[in-house]
């Protein structure tokens, strides 16, 4: 079959890779109905994270389940399926505790750009739908696999309640997210931080209340203009630079939780200024599989659209493309039809 390998700095290539096949009783193959491009493939893309042997790449995924190892009970063939990006048992005391993303047995997925993929850990990993979904919910239910997942927790974990005010840093897929999130848990104002006019009319259409183009003191300042010098209830840092990092904490008011979800490169904090801030901090890997049955529910009765973040779709065996897309910016996030 034809699957995407990373061999190093903006080198992706769509080639002729092994079937995959069960290793472990606890695995199942599932064939893909869609999958995608994630902002974080972009690290190693961009050759901010090594790549030392070529990369299977892809961990978003949702679809038909081929195949299961003897050991696994809840999902069976025929059935659709939608996983985390983390593989959790669901069982241990880290997964009971809401924290699937940090399992005992934790992995994560690779090699879900491609037709088939194996997922390990299938029983506390999966979650499968009643019937076979329509077509036009794929994109939605693959997007809630990590993204929209992501920015759900971004919102959760930085509390967001009836009524609050929300900022959300960052405009990229994951930031969208967070916007549709806050919106869903009733926010009061949603104040997206965006200088891209089409990320704007997303923001806008998912949710946002206020849009900020200015970033850094500037951003900060409109931010406490806006709040009446107060600062925001709840903050969801979704880009994970050392700017994005000090504006989120700025402009939280004291009291108030950031969730952050961007995977931080080159960020320290000073711990004084944290110290004064007063502000708490909840994030890392987001424990998908702790919300995606609520997340699969909203999409399958159209509540919400997260599909929509899609806004370029190619074949499998143009990756390449996709990738480049967005590493240009020219795409918010490429879904890949296999
Ligand atoms: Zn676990």
């Amino acid at each position: 079959m034809l699957g995407t390998m990373l061999y190093g700095p903006r080198d992706v290539r769509c080639e002729e890779v092994p079937e995959p096949r069960i290793l472990q009783p606890t695995d199942a193959i599932i064939r893909l109905s869609a999958t995608c491009i994630c902002g974080s493939d972009l690290w190693p893309y961009r050759g901010l994270n090594d790549v030392k042997s070529p990369m299977a790449m892809g961990h978003e995924y949702c679809g038909i389940v081929e195949e299961v190892g003897s050991a696994v009970t809840t999902v069976r063939p025929g059935r659709f399926v939608v996983g985390s990006f983390c593989i959790s048992d669901n069982t241990c005391p880290h997964c009971r505790f809401g924290f699937q993303s940090s399992c005992e047995q934790r992995e994560f997925m690779t090699g879900a750009q491609a037709p088939l993929a194996r997922v390990p850990l299938a029983d506390g990993t999966l979650v499968a739908t009643g019937e076979l979904p329509p077509d036009d919910l794929i994109p939605s239910l693959l997007a809630a696999s990590d993204v929209l997942g992501t920015g759900w927790y971004a919102a959760d974990a930085a509390r967001v309640q009836p009524g609050s005010t929300v900022v959300v840093v960052g405009d990229g897929a994951v930031g969208l997210m967070g916007v549709l999130a806050a919106k869903q848990m009733g926010a009061g104002r949603i104040i997206a931080m965006s200088r891209h006019k089409t990320r704007q009319d997303l923001a806008l259409e998912f949710g946002a209340t206020d849009i900020i183009s200015e970033r850094g003191d500037a951003g900060v300042a409109r931010i406490k203009a806006l709040t009446n010098g107060i600062g925001a209830d709840a903050v969801l840092e979704c880009v994970g630079t050392p700017e994005s990092m000090t504006q989120a904490i700025q402009c939280t008011r004291p009291g108030a939780m950031i969730g952050y979800v961007g995977v931080p490169h080159g960020v320290e904090l000073n711990g004084q200024s944290l110290f004064f801030s007063q502000v708490g901090m909840l994030g890392g890997p987001a424990p998908v599989r702790r919300f995606l049955p609520h997340l699969m529910d909203l999409v399958l009765q159209r509540k919400i659209n997260p599909g929509k973040v899609f806004d370029l779709t190619l074949p499998l065996a143009d990756v390449g493309e996709g990738y480049r897309a967005m590493d240009e910016r020219r795409a918010i996030k490429t879904l890949l039809r296999v």
